[in-house]
């Protein structure tokens, strides 16, 4: 199965002049979840719904890049769309998305960055409407550029992550450090929407790939009864 951010890799791939070496990149990678085959993590996919859904605005290379997680939002959320962000051109696609009546789009970015009027702290969906996540993943410093120069976004509100939820999940993850991944950010977003299961799975997945991911790195064979991996299992698709 293929989903946004895959076929947003191939396109990316298929455009380069020279070939992407990713760092370890003699590791043999299993195509679907990027990490090192030995550490293939695919048969713990969650499934799940979710009434939500995420627009990802990735930066140049960040969809080849295996420790990606808008990656992971797009193994998990279905409604997951990805677009490549460049300074001088948008795409259409893209433009016709926000357009959709069905979908209520959000910018979820801090909100000092923005004019007070356009900031919201918390989501409120039109009935009929479906919340649309749009997400720029990327570094911190590009993602600051692609706010400021992607002029279709200026009319989105700014969902800005209020302090008491971003330390509510700080606390619930244990998590030490400012930066959230782009994956932490849809799991507080979907959370915010009601989106609880999917939330919830997403958060269970991210730590299941980043043990796999690291332990592939340091030769390690993952526990799969630990904490993590039996949190995921509920979330696992049946077959
Ligand atoms: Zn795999």
């Amino acid at each position: 199965m293929s989903h946004a951010v895959a076929r947003l890799r191939d396109e990316r791939l298929a455009r380069s002049l020279k070939p992407f070496h990713a760092r370890g990149s003699r590791t043999l990678r299993c195509l679907r979840c990027r990490v090192a085959a030995s550490h293939c993590l695919c048969a713990w996919q969650p499934q799940v719904t979710a009434q939500a859904g995420v627009c990802l605005l990735m930066h140049d290379i960040e969809p080849l890049k295996p420790s990606n997680t808008g990656w992971l939002i797009a193994d998990v959320v279905p409604d997951t769309r990805a677009f490549g962000w460049s300074r001088t051109a948008v795409d259409a696609g893209l433009l016709a998305l926000l357009a959709d009546p069905q979908w209520q789009p959000y910018l979820v970015f801090p909100g000092e960055y923005a004019g007070a009027e356009r900031v919201v702290e918390a989501v409120a969906v039109e009935p009929g409407r479906r919340p649309l996540f749009v997400l720029l993943d990327a570094t911190w410093t590009e993602a600051r550029k692609m706010f400021r120069k992607s002029p279709y976004l200026d009319r989105l509100p700014v969902l800005s992550l209020s302090p008491e939820a971003l330390s509510r999940y700080r606390l619930r993850r244990s998590k030490r450090g400012d930066h959230l991944c782009t994956a932490e950010v849809a799991a507080l977003c979907l959370e915010q929407a009601g989106d609880h299961r999917a939330s919830a799975a997403l958060d269970a997945w991210l730590d299941v790939f980043s043990d796999h991911y690291l332990a592939a790195k340091t030769h390690r064979v993952p526990d799969l009864q630990d904490a993590a991996h039996l949190r995921l299992a509920g979330f696992r698709a049946q077959c």
